[in-house]
């Protein structure tokens, strides 16, 4: 059976492929057929693993839990000396607390006081919670009622030893390292940090201490890429801004492509601009131009240049932003290892601003998610939504999501968000 991806420039053959138009899935579904996790493995402390991706599963040495415990504080006893209508009195012979079991057997007639998490003594089968009991004199009397095993978790209930823990593919978060550590394994095999190379092209960029010229600008985009990458548990390479030069970009290109995974650039893909990057990418790589049917992000470049994957970002701040979220993220994740790559989670609730909004292509507007008085949620638009606003996706707490086919959105209408807080 043969895998291989078609060239990018085959894609042209689709009959629903308009460079000039493209629906976001589309663009993610081209995208993702290129994509394979980086394979080189490395060892690492668990502590060390959290924020990365497991390689391989992990196997459970153990039994979890490793022996019959409590899930109660009580009486451990014989399930045969209880009456279901009756009250009985057994005689207590002993303790067994978490850490210090008890050494001897529960025999006829008598019963173990026990903690959470102790070992069920040998003879024992059922728990009968403290609340349900009365204790005097060494002896304590128990009503009807108890089920034979109740409060008791058995030795490997959880896991059974040489079970999978964790799959390959999980992302390590505070729950995987605490449940690695419960194995007593201290060493996990991660995937290597993903290399990402990236660089702001424009003429008009001025690297932050440097007074600004005349229609010169600061370079932010460099700064939001960086954040994003990092979040995401990348390896950066900042590579500065590159003039509009086709030497100095091309230098760039190659350098970027010889040290990196994956290439990230922004700005150069817009009409006008796009032609010479067009031309020296084709010689470098196979890339493909698209006018994504989108808003903002309208341009976005997507191919290979040598081993790297390449990514050419809109210029405008909030673009590169909603273009990283909606195309890039996913990329990243999956050549990381990440499997399976999770959405982002979308969910409908009432807006409370009028949007305007054409038909023809998917829109992400900066939302604000707030509570009424009452408990309900409902979303509002943070005001103008011009892509190159970048305090726009500061004040915002999600993405309305609008779809290709929706028109103007009145007051009240159900939307669908998408909460940016811990997307990384
Ligand atoms: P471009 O796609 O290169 O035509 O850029 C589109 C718009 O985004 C222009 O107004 C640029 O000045 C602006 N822009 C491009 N790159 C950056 C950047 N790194 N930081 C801030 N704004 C940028
Ligand atoms: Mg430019």
């Amino acid at each position: 059976m043969s895998n291989a991806t078609p060239p990018l420039h085959e894609l042209s053959c689709a009959d629903d492929y308009d460079p000039n138009s493209i629906p976001v899935p589309k663009a993610r579904e081209v995208i993702a057929r290129f994509l394979s996790p980086i394979n080189t493995i490395e060892r690492v402390s668990v502590r060390a693993a959290l924020g990365r991706v497991l390689a391989e599963d992990v196997i459970s040495p153990v039994d979890v839990p490793s022996h019959d415990n409590s899930a109660m504080d009580g009486y451990a006893l014989r399930i045969a000396d209880l009456k279901a209508d009756a009250k009985v009195t057994l005689k207590v012979t002993g303790s067994s607390f978490a850490g210090v079991p008890f050494k001897g057997k529960v025999g006829a007639g008598e019963t173990v006081r026990i903690m959470t998490g102790g070992v069920v003594p040998e003879g024992a089968d059922t728990i009968v919670m403290q609340e349900h009991t009365e204790a005097r004199d060494g002896a304590v009397t128990i009503g009807g009622g108890h089920k034979k095993g109740q409060n008791l978790r058995k030795a490997g209930e959880d896991l059974q030893q040489g079970q999978p823990a964790l799959r390959r593919g999980q992302p390590v978060r505070p729950a995987e390292i605490g449940l690695i550590a419960s194995l007593g394994i201290a060493e996990v095999s991660v995937y290597r940090k993903l290399r990402v190379a990236f660089f702001s092209t424009g003429d008009e960029l001025v690297s932050i201490g440097s007074p600004l010229g005349e229609g010169q600008i600061y370079d932010s985009n460099r700064y939001t890429i960086y954040g994003m990458l990092t979040r995401l548990g990348c390896e950066v390479i900042d590579m500065g801004v590159v003039r509009d030069d086709p030497k100095l970009l091309e230098a760039a290109f190659k350098e970027a492509a010889s040290i990196a995974d994956v290439v990230i650039t922004s700005g150069g893909v817009s009409v006008g601009e796009a032609d010479f990057v067009k031309e020296l990418l084709n010689k470098l790589g196979e890339v493909v131009f698209w006018k994504i049917a989108m808003k903002p992000g309208r341009p976005l470049a997507y191919g290979k240049i040598g081993n790297a994957h390449f990514f050419g970002l809109p210029g405008n701040p909030v673009s590169v932003m909603v273009t990283f979220y909606q195309f890039v993220r996913d990329a990243l994740l999956k050549l990381s290892g990440r499997d399976p790559i999770e959405a982002l989670p979308t969910f409908k609730v009432p807006c409370t601003s009028t949007l305007k909004k054409a038909p023809g292509r998917t829109e992400f507007q900066r939302g604000i998610l707030s509570r009424d008085g009452s408990g309900n949620l409902s979303v509002r638009v943070t005001g103008e939504q011009g892509s190159g606003i970048l305090r726009s996706m500061s004040e915002a707490n999600c993405f309305i999501i609008l779809a290709i086919e929706q028109g103007n959105v009145t007051s009240g209408t159900m939307v669908d968000v998408q909460v940016m807080d811990g997307i990384i």
